[in-house]
């Protein structure tokens, strides 16, 4: 158990980890929150967890205080290695440690079914880390959650409804597939050293099925176009993907001079099946 371990900031003082601001690292330090956010994840008993960017291990503790039945942690900072091995030492066959670029990663291929993902996700990388779990294919994917700490901005343009300055990209690739909600948000001051920004902790919960059909490639190309000059009217903004925007635009049943914040999830998918029979 974790109560054999040291506390974090003697963990931290030992081995070295100065934060640092190029690995988005901001690390938590009070295990009642990492507890709070274990527990947020669902029943870890059974499961195993794909945790990126452990750091000094906080969040992996409370993993497996938990119940994870293996916790697979992908760090890229070397530094941090050592102390991870304390935790895997602790907890015999619970913990493997991947040193290397989660964005470099097969995650899959490291966790057996069923996984959920959680993580304290590196600021930095958090939204093509998203972007990547939300292509997985096949679908329903090899993921059951993903439970997430992020900007709180970034969380709101995750759940973000249509017809606000936040509904966007995120907005429309997380709610077709899956079904996103802020569980809770967290104070900077939580964090060593703390973020310019609150942050909040998101689960998405995959669809069975997504709200309509698209190819995720096709989708995210109309989204780009449509969202990359969000001022414009869909007959202006689409004209980049180099096919007729006015056939695309009726096909998706919407209008000409409406714009992209305007349009459904499920419109966007029409305009994705669009263009993809338009290829
Ligand atoms: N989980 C720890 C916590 O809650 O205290 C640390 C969270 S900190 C916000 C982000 C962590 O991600 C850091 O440990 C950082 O080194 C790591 N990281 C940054 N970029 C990474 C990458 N590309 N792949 C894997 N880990 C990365």
């Amino acid at each position: 158990m974790s109560g054999a371990l040291p506390p974090l900031r003697e963990v931290i003082a030992r081995h070295g980890l100065a934060a640092r601001k190029a690995l988005g690292q901001n690390f938590l330090l009070d295990l009642n929150l990492t507890g709070r956010i274990a527990r947020a994840a669902g029943a870890l008993e059974g499961y195993d967890v794909v945790e990126i960017g452990p750091g000094p291990g906080g969040l992996t503790r409370a993993l497996l205080d938990n119940g994870a039945r293996r916790v697979i942690a992908v760090e890229r900072d070397t530094r941090c290695i050592a102390a991870l091995e304390e935790i895997a030492a602790a907890y015999p066959g619970r913990l493997t440690i991947v040193e290397g670029d989660a964005l470099k990663t097969d995650m899959a291929a490291l966790a057996a079914r069923p996984t959920r993902i959680v993580a304290n996700l590196p600021y930095n990388i958090a939204t093509p880390l998203l972007v990547g779990w939300l292509q997985t294919e096949p679908w329903p994917p090899w993921f059951s959650s993903l439970t997430l700490m992020f900007q709180r901005e970034v969380a709101e343009r995750i759940v973000a409804a249509p017809g606000g300055k936040a509904y966007g990209r995120l907005a429309v690739l997380a709610q077709w597939r899956t079904s996103p909600r802020i569980l809770f948000d967290v104070d900077r001051r939580a964090f060593t050293p703390p973020p310019a920004v609150m942050s909040s902790v998101v689960e998405l919960v995959p669809r069975e099925t997504p709200l309509a059909t698209a190819d995720p490639r096709a989708l995210e190309t109309v989204v780009a176009a449509a969202f990359g000059q969000r001022r414009k009217m869909l007959r202006a903004s689409l004209k980049s993907l180099g096919r007729d925007p006015a056939a695309m635009i009726e096909a998706a049943g919407a209008s000409p001079t409406q714009r992209a914040e305007e349009l459904t999830v499920e419109q966007f998918c029409a305009l994705a099946r669009a263009y993809t029979a338009g290829r």
